[in-house]
């Protein structure tokens, strides 16, 4: 595909895929090239009001069709992002960077979160409580909660809008989302499968636009009645704030600077490839990639240069090129982020083991790094770094490690390689976060919960959980006469 054929994406709005109606547009780029491939447009605030009307019309038309029904259309939904796959992985591998097989990962890995959403929508039971009196019946029922103001960002641009949507839909709520500007066709092709499916043209409304504006005006509308975000921190506490205010349900998915502790049992071989493929996923922009890594100290030699090793191996390229380990970064901020971290964490005294650099002067490359040595101060060992930078250090015992983990105000993933079944268990209960993975990095399944506790955010983004944030749970008690 040449940057020429890449094809520009619209604002789908009552049913219909158009330009905004004011003449404002956002240059979409190829991280790999940094040149421009498409053109945008935004939406101006006439055009979300009428995304939010349709909203409304969608959500009196879709909560009357019943939950098997919108599960079969459902279903037919997943079955066309599977035919699609290869041309929507090329689509998010132009915009986004990450390499082809990710993004065909990303994409069939959507049609099954589809599916399992579309199945537990026919598992909406209420309940039928026993009654204080013989003629009366006392009824709890789920009811979608309405329309739904969704945000999602650019670093799996498929992915984060699909945990929204479908449990959305599912629901028997219609929803507006706000897609990605930087890696828009990754959404808009969700939202066609749903289209070609039989999703009426309301219920899904999708605008891209300045995002302070379109936050604020959808979130303080009256027709809207959940909001879900996934993004930064510093951004998610505004707009919970703003939904606060205005008393709308909040799902919010936001930062995490992910701790994996390695114990000196633990089987080193295992750790370092699996947290060198989670770290460097996607080239580390992922919330839950591990970027504290903490090593017990009898092994932290030899877990270090292996892990180096395994960085140094890494090709880094284009996301098209079968060779490339590891794609761009998704945009100059991410780079000029690197930069930063590599720079201050030097001036505090870490050792730099590998990269630490752009590569090359076109598009937005940086080398799988790895630092040690990290001074408590370093911005990296505080903030998450949200690019290919791992930080390791040592610790001597479990009780260090935990106080290290749980330092940090965020609570998203954390991971833990060992063989001691006592450790084992002492992490999973003692570590502060929404999601523990233990000898393994299988996080975001469908079926389970994904979410983070205190500055991550809260709810959930999967399992049945994720579902019920969808609905509204309401008493009926019905004295017969
Ligand atoms: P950012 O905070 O400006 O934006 C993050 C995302 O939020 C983007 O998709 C952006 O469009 C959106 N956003 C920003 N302000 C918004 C607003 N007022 N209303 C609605 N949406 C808004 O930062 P960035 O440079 O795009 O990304 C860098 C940081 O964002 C990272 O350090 C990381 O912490 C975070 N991030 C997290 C995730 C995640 O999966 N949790 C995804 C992308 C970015």
């Amino acid at each position: 595909m040449t940057s020429t054929e890449h094809p520009s994406t619209r604002l789908h709005i009552g049913g219909v895929w158009r330009d905004g109606t004011g003449d404002r547009w956002h240059e979409v780029l190829d991280p790999a090239s940094g040149q421009p491939i498409a053109r945008l447009p935004l939406a101006t605030a006439g055009d979300l009001d009428q995304a939010l009307a349709s909203a409304s019309a969608g959500f009196d038309a879709w909560r009357q069709v019943p939950p098997v029904e919108r599960c079969r259309v459902m279903r037919i939904a997943a079955e066309k992002l599977r035919e699609r796959a290869d041309a929507i992985a090329a689509l998010i591998c132009r915009e986004q960077g990450k390499r082809l097989s990710e993004a065909k990962l990303e994409t069939v890995s959507a049609a099954e979160v589809v599916e399992w959403f579309a199945e537990e929508g026919r598992r909406s039971y209420g309940r039928v409580v026993p009654a204080r009196g013989s003629n009366t019946v006392q009824l709890v029922v789920k009811e979608p909660v309405g329309p739904v103001a969704a945000f999602t960002p650019w670093n799996f641009p498929i992915n984060q809008a699909v945990r929204k949507i479908a449990p959305a839909l599912a629901a028997g709520c219609s929803i507006v989302v706000k897609g990605p500007e930087e890696a828009p066709s990754g959404v808009a092709a969700l939202v066609q499968a749903f289209l070609d499916a039989g999703v009426p043209g309301h219920v899904i409304n999708l605008v891209y636009g300045d995002p302070p504006s379109v936050s604020r005006r959808l979130i303080e509308h009256p027709a809207i009645r959940k909001v879900s975000f996934t993004g930064s921190t510093v951004v998610g506490k505004q707009l919970a704030a703003l939904a606060g205010a205005n008393m709308k349900r909040v799902t919010m998915e936001l930062g995490g600077h992910a701790p994996a502790i390695v114990t000196d049992d633990a089987d080193l071989a295992l750790a370092v490839k699996l947290l060198a493929v989670q770290k460097f996923w996607n080239a580390g922009q992922a919330c839950i990639s591990p970027s504290r890594i903490l090593v017990q100290r009898a092994v932290y030699g030899e877990f270090v240069s292996k892990f180096v090793a395994v960085a140094r191996g890494y090709k880094v390229g284009s996301g098209f090129d079968k060779e490339t380990r590891m794609g761009p970064l998704a945009n100059p901020r991410r780079l000029a982020a690197m930069e930063h971290f590599v720079n201050d964490a030097l001036r505090c005294g870490a050792r730099l083991e590998t990269g630490g650099e752009r590569v090359g002067q076109t598009g937005y490359f940086f080398a799988p790094t790895v630092l040690s040595n990290l001074d408590q101060m370093a911005r990296l060992w505080n903030e998450e770094p949200f690019g290919p930078i791992a930080a390791i250090a040592p610790y001597d015992s479990l009780d260090e490690a935990i106080v290290e983990a749980n330092r940090l105000p965020y609570g998203l993933a954390a991971y833990v390689f060992t063989r001691s079944q006592i450790a084992a268990h002492r992490l999973g209960h003692a570590l502060q976060a929404g999601m523990i993975a233990i000898n393994n990095i299988n996080l975001g399944l469908p079926e389970m919960p994904f979410g983070g506790v205190r500055d991550s955010g809260y709810g959930s983004e999967g399992g049945s959980e994720a579902l019920e944030a969808y609905f509204n749970t309401k008493f009926i008690g019905h004295v017969v006469h």
